[in-house]
């Protein structure tokens, strides 16, 4: 059985100041903003708004001062993260570069492409996608098929990437794709910094259950990726990519992306609160503070060079019931209509949620590859 515990989070000098800045900027800049949009904040893109959380030294808050970071600690990244959540901002265009990709990068990306890259994610002005699953390989990630081939002058990539969240945005794409055998699962594939205007990359949208397009489908004909795309060993993708995840999977994102909705319901029960529902919102109120603390350990972890894969799982598994329990309960507390186009706040937002809400625990990993990974991880199997 691997460690299982979550440490107490690192402490850090006092961040009320940090955390009222932070707030003071949101109200300014999101006033009239309103709860059809702010329900979207993980999900809502404005590359705007980017640059000027970039231009405040919010977005690579821990990367070295060398890199365009501000070697701020994680317990000061994550208030900005959950105040930026918490206001409902629209945080799409940088959230998968400072999550994950940058971070990869600055552990075992070139020298090259972490002075290339890294100063302008941190400026807020360059965006990723996340190139994992694929058409046949979602879950089971080591059967990717799209293959980088060595040839004159880099790698040639054939293949489809699907479910790619904002390639149509993004400059760039983190690609995890086959370079060894077909049977070497693990052994036999890499990671490559893709730039999405290269030749020969056809990004197509698909829509989700709403009709909204933020996911894509990506096709990769005869891309020629030059040698210095390669991100680490060749052969270590999957690795890499385990490592990724981690990020990827225990952030304040994996418990409050229906959190706008709690507030919403707290606002809109208000004085005629019966004492049931405000058992069940004291309920939530409470899992959601036990999954911050859970969370805040897991970027202690991080922090300090850990992977924290095991845990990580544990949150986000956690955090997707919580988020996908908010919805079901609003709408026994509530007798209203969830409508997504609705100009009543509640019902837009509940409306978009219920819409949202069966993706939560099959983005970054689904519900039954996390609960294997947990048991895998305390000896169960
Ligand atoms: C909103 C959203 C955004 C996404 N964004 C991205 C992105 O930006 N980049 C990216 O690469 N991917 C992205 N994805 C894809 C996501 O990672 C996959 O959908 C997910 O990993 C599941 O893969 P799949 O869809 O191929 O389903 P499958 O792997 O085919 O799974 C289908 C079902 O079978 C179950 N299952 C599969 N294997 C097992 C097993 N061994 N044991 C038990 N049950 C199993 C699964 O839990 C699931 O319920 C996104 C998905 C969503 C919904």
């Amino acid at each position: 059985m691997q460690d299982f515990s979550f440490p107490a989070p690192p402490t850090a000098p006092d961040t009320a100041e940090l955390r009222a800045e932070v707030r003071a900027f949101l109200a300014a800049e999101l006033a009239g903003y309103p709860a059809a949009k702010r329900i979207r904040s993980w999900s809502g893109f404005d590359a705007e708004f980017s640059r000027k959380l970039g231009q405040r030294g919010w977005i690579g808050m821990a990367w070295p001062k060398q890199y365009g970071g501000h070697e701020r600690s994680a317990l000061e990244r994550y208030v900005v993260l959950e105040e930026l959540l918490a206001a409902g901002a629209p945080v799409a265009a940088h959230w998968i570069a400072d999550r994950q990709s940058g971070p990869l990068l600055l552990k075992v990306g070139t020298e090259e492409q972490k002075r290339s890259i890294l100063p302008r994610i941190a400026a807020g002005e360059f965006f990723f996608c996340i190139g994992m699953s694929e058409p046949d390989s979602g879950s089971d990630l080591a059967a990717v098929r799209t293959r980088a081939v060595p040839v004159e002058g880099g790698w040639r990539v054939n293949g489809t990437k699907l479910w790619t969240t904002y390639a149509h945005h993004a400059h760039a794409m983190i690609l995890y794709c086959r370079t060894g055998a077909a049977d070497d699962r693990h052994g036999g594939t890499s990671q490559f910094l893709v730039d999405l205007t290269l030749p020969g990359i056809t990004i197509r949208p698909i829509a989700d259950l709403s009709g909204a397009r933020h996911f894509n489908e990506v096709v990769f004909e005869d891309v020629l990726l030059p040698h210095s795309a390669l991100i680490g060993q060749e052969g270590d993708g999957w690795n890499q990519v385990m490592s990724e995840l981690a990020y990827e999977r225990s952030g304040p994102e994996r418990f409050m992306s229906t959190f706008v909705l709690f507030v919403e319901l707290v606002r809109a029960l208000g004085s005629q609160m019966t004492p049931d529902a405000a058992g069940a919102l004291g309920r939530l109120g409470v899992h959601l503070v036990v999954l911050r603390r859970l969370s805040r350990s897991v970027a202690g972890m991080l922090q300090d060079g850990r992977n924290p894969a095991l845990q990580a799982s544990v949150v986000k598994d956690l955090g997707a019931l919580v988020e996908q329990e908010i919805p079901e309960i609003a709408r026994q507390l509530m007798a209203m209509e969830p409508d997504l186009r609705s100009h009543d706040a509640l019902s837009a937002v509940l409306g978009y949620s219920i819409l949202n809400a069966p993706a939560f625990s099959l983005r970054g990993g689904t519900r039954e590859i996390l609960r294997g990974i947990i048991a895998r991880g305390l000896g169960l199997r």
